[in-house]
């Protein structure tokens, strides 16, 4: 299974993600969680994505596409992949077809979760992470088993700097002037299969799995 998630920021992506990468036995490839672990890594590729990051903007094509390009090549995407938060721009879904099409393979589906803006400023202010595997959490609707730390990891979850309601407001209009438009692209393959997002998580999991045939 080779499929992308789509979605505005906090639609539940990741979360879905992480699900349906433990069904289809394939790897959850976040460019979020790569450019956060690189923040924390202190490296200079980190470096240059936090600028963008903490301003709600996008970090440029040329740094991602490279970060994903190398990724997909490793082996464990042999068997497919869950692409969660790439591409989120024109650009960089044309790189994409041309990698997959180099690499003999192709997309199978596109998922978009559709969520409200309203929903979406509501799950980004009780989002909580867990700072070293990535999991995500909500305070009232999905919080962890002993309300503080991860359920995997049990180290304490915390809020991304990024969640903060400003540069949620920016991501909002990042997404909806940058990534949206993806939503026709992908529609015009015929690739494209949306899921209404705005019910409960293991409600919006059954009804993934369901459009998906799983
Ligand atoms: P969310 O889960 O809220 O959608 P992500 O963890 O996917 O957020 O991404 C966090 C931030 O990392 C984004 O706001 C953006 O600045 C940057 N980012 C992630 N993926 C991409 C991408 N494909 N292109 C450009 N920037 C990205
Ligand atoms: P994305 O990866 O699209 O940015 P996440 O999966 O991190 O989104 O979810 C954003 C926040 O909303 C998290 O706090 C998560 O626990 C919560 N969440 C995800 N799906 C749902 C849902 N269906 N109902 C309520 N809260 C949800
Ligand atoms: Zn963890």
């Amino acid at each position: 299974m080779r499929m992308i998630m789509l979605g505005a920021p906090g639609a539940g992506k990741g979360t879905q993600a992480v699900k349906l990468a433990e069904k289809y036995n394939i790897p959850q490839i976040s460019t979020g969680d790569i450019f956060r672990s690189n923040i924390k890594n202190g490296t200079e590729l980190g470096k240059k994505a936090k600028e963008y990051i903490d301003k709600g903007m996008l970090v440029p094509d040329e740094i991602t596409i490279g970060i994903v390009k190398d990724r997909l090549q490793q082996t464990d995407c042999k068997n497919g992949f869950i692409l969660d938060g790439f591409p989120r721009t024109i650009p960089q879904a044309e790189y994409l077809d041309d990698a997959l099409e180099s690499m003999g393979v192709k997309l199978d589906v596109v998922l978009n979760i559709g969520v409200d803006d309203s929903e979406i400023i509501k799950r980004m202010s009780g989002r909580r992470v867990c700072p070293k595997c990535g999991l995500s959490y909500h305070t009232i609707f999905n919080p962890p088993k002993d309300a503080v730390n991860c359920d995997v990891c049990k180290v304490q979850v915390i809020q991304r700097e990024d969640d903060r309601e400003e540069t949620v407001i920016s991501r909002l209009k990042t997404y909806h002037s940058q990534t949206e438009p993806l939503i026709n692209y992908y529609g015009g393959k015929g690739l494209l299969l949306t899921v209404e997002g705005r019910d409960k998580i293991d409600e919006t999991t059954k009804a993934i799995f369901k459009a998906l045939g799983v």
